[in-house]
């Protein structure tokens, strides 16, 4: 089966509905993995990064978070006004609401990207979202990406993957995805937000980045698409069996 053709697998392996957790660092194609098997499992894919980025940006919109700092007292305050929610578009694309408006394209910038990453160190903000994700995984048939969700979202989930790839490969992924946008980023400020934010990532007190005891890593710098996709679909099988 092609990536992206319609979803005949679920049926094919039809026994319960399984979590998927895959985590890693920014820019390692977990999002494409994560929507490529959700579409072909017929799961529900959540983004907890977008999440992150929601937050932030409702943060930066209001003026709690700026180059200078964060209002934490604000941020925390203000918690409870905070709505995020997904919705599939005509075209069966996932969009990122906040507070009922769609910001799907807002949370994609660099400025925004790195709000998460600062906004994402913040306990109370992390003790909100972790809930509201795993709410959305009760069920099961959940596909769900980040940076803690082997380990601390959903660490009962059956399949764990964990993407890895070198920081050069990485930004100049997001480099060509910024330009093919029309956008026309300085390769050298990509590369430094993927460091600075692996940095946080790793290096946070609450929930930091790390791999599963019980997760299989992938590091896909010289793999395309196609190849991560097939691989990923093998662990469903084998999980599944
Ligand atoms: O995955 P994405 O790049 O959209 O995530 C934006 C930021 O949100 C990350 O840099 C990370 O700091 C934070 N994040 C997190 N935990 C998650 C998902 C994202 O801390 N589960």
């Amino acid at each position: 089966m092609q990536f992206g053709c319609e979803s005949q697998t679920d049926k094919n392996l039809n026994v319960k509905k399984i979590n998927i957790a895959i985590d890693g660092f920014s820019s390692c194609g977990k999002s494409t993995m994560a929507k490529g098997l959700a579409k072909e499992l017929g799961y529900t894919y959540i983004d907890t990064g977008a999440m992150y980025r929601a937050a932030a940006l409702h943060a930066i919109r209001n003026g709690w978070m700026t180059k200078e700092g964060m209002d934490e007292e604000a941020i925390r305050e203000n918690m409870g006004q905070l709505d995020i929610s997904f919705e599939k578009d005509d075209k069966g694309d996932q969009n990122t609401y906040l507070n009922g408006k769609n910001v799907e394209n807002e949370i994609r910038s660099l400025e925004v990207a790195d709000g998460a990453s600062r906004i994402s160190t913040l306990p109370f903000v992390r003790t909100t979202l972790v809930s509201l994700q795993q709410k959305m995984a009760e069920k099961g048939g959940v596909v769900m990406d980040g940076r803690d969700i082997g380990t601390v979202v959903m660490p009962n989930a059956e399949l764990k993957i964990f993407l890895t790839a070198s920081p050069e490969v990485r930004a100049n992924r997001r480099f060509k995805e910024m330009q093919d946008k029309g956008e026309n980023p300085r390769f050298e400020s990509v590369l430094q937000n993927v460091i600075e934010r692996d940095q946080r990532d790793t290096t946070r007190e609450v929930s930091p980045l790390r791999k599963a005891a019980d997760a299989i890593e992938l590091d896909n710098s010289y793999m395309n698409v196609q190849e991560q996709f097939d691989w990923a679909l093998e662990q469903v099988k084998r999980v599944k069996s």
